[in-house]
């Protein structure tokens, strides 16, 4: 991962053939559709939209359905579904979040009707085609726009997640998203919330840890590897110097894009979309240097709360985002007790720590 892009080649003459070929598939494409009169909006080219792709276990609650798979094997689940087809499931972990990734939508689509630049949620399931029924009556019983499924029967989904240019992968699959981060796809693991909270409805709020979340774990190894003494030192050290970019930091980045296009409508006091950096390092002794990196990137974060390694529970209690990423468990599993809705990075050194600052 790099933010240079100096590494890139030059395309080769079958890469451009292929590109042209693709871009007059999607014109055809689009000819075909514009020709069909609906109102319903369209969902956006690939190349314009901010993809994010979710499991069903993370749009829906199955709990019960899972452990009906795990217990009594794919046909008897196959039959449950079917039978249950008109019995709306209830809303998972990632349900509030496409909501407000929906709601953001109809606000870009009021100031730009024409512009296809919003989010694009894609259902990115290993369901048997069977129970697509039953996900597509709950998707229609919530009003919810997901008109691009994948039903990947049981493959892997990155194939899938590559070629729709996704920006966000949730999934309630470990491995999934572990493999989907090793293939450098921005992903988090979700699980089912203890508690059932309200969130906003007006105001997309996301929040994300810093190291090894939106920045790499150079700094985190050190403090691992070193302590907190030889973290702080090296940090003040290397103020001026950026770090390198983590795996969300590209999501953080579209977020912002999007912020920019109500600012430019004198939206900025009524932007819909909110972020947060809530990291457990010091202000005073470690902060700068976060601080001065997404600076250097021209990104901007509506507000950063550094904790100084208090637990992060009892804040993010107050901020209710409809999604919180962080790379440690431990800090997961504190949020997830106050009631936010936290989903797991699977990268960097604290995976191979556990539970520690
Ligand atoms: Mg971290």
């Amino acid at each position: 991962m790099s933010g240079s892009g100096s590494e890139e080649s030059q395309p080769s003459q079958e890469a451009e053939d292929r590109q042209q070929e693709a871009e007059q598939d999607w014109a055809a494409a689009k000819a075909f559709y514009d020709n069909l009169v609906t109102k319903r909006p369209r969902p956006p080219k690939p190349q314009n939209a901010i993809t994010v792709a979710v499991s069903s276990r993370a749009l829906f609650n199955l709990v019960e359905e899972q452990r009906i798979y795990e217990e009594q094997g794919l046909e008897k689940y196959v039959e449950y579904q079917q039978n249950n087809e008109n019995v709306t499931l209830k809303p998972g972990p990632a349900f509030y979040f496409v909501k407000a990734l929906e709601h953001v939508n109809g606000r870009l689509l009021e100031l730009y009707p024409d512009d296809e630049e919003r989010f694009d949620i894609v259902l990115m399931t290993n369901n048997h085609a069977q129970v697509g029924v039953r996900l597509i009556n709950s998707i229609n019983h919530y009003g919810l726009t997901i008109e691009r499924f994948c039903m990947t029967g049981g493959e892997s989904p990155i194939g899938y997640l590559t070629a729709y240019l996704t920006n966000l992968y949730l999934s309630a699959n470990s491995e999934k998203v572990q493999e989907a981060i090793e293939a450098g796809i921005a992903s988090a693991t979700m699980f089912t919330a203890s508690k059932d909270v309200s969130y906003s409805d007006t105001q997309l709020r996301v929040a994300f840890d810093g190291d090894a979340v939106i920045f790499s774990d150079e700094s985190e190894q050190i403090v691992k590897e070193q302590g907190l003494d030889r973290f702080f030192e090296h940090e003040q050290l290397h103020e001026n110097k950026p770090l390198a970019q983590g795996p969300l930091k590209g999501f953080l980045e579209d977020l912002g894009k999007l912020q920019k296009k109500f600012y430019a409508k004198n939206e900025r006091l009524n932007c819909p979309i909110r972020t947060y950096l809530v990291t457990a390092r010091s202000a005073a002794s470690s902060g700068a240097r976060v601080l001065k990196t997404l600076r250097s990137w021209g990104l901007e974060i509506d507000e950063a709360l550094f904790l100084a390694g208090a637990p992060k529970g009892p804040i993010l209690v107050k901020i209710r985002p409809h999604i919180f990423f962080d790379d440690q468990m431990f800090h997961i599993e504190g949020a997830q007790k106050l009631g936010t809705i936290a989903a797991h990075v699977p990268y960097g050194v604290a995976q191979k720590y556990r539970k520690s600052t």
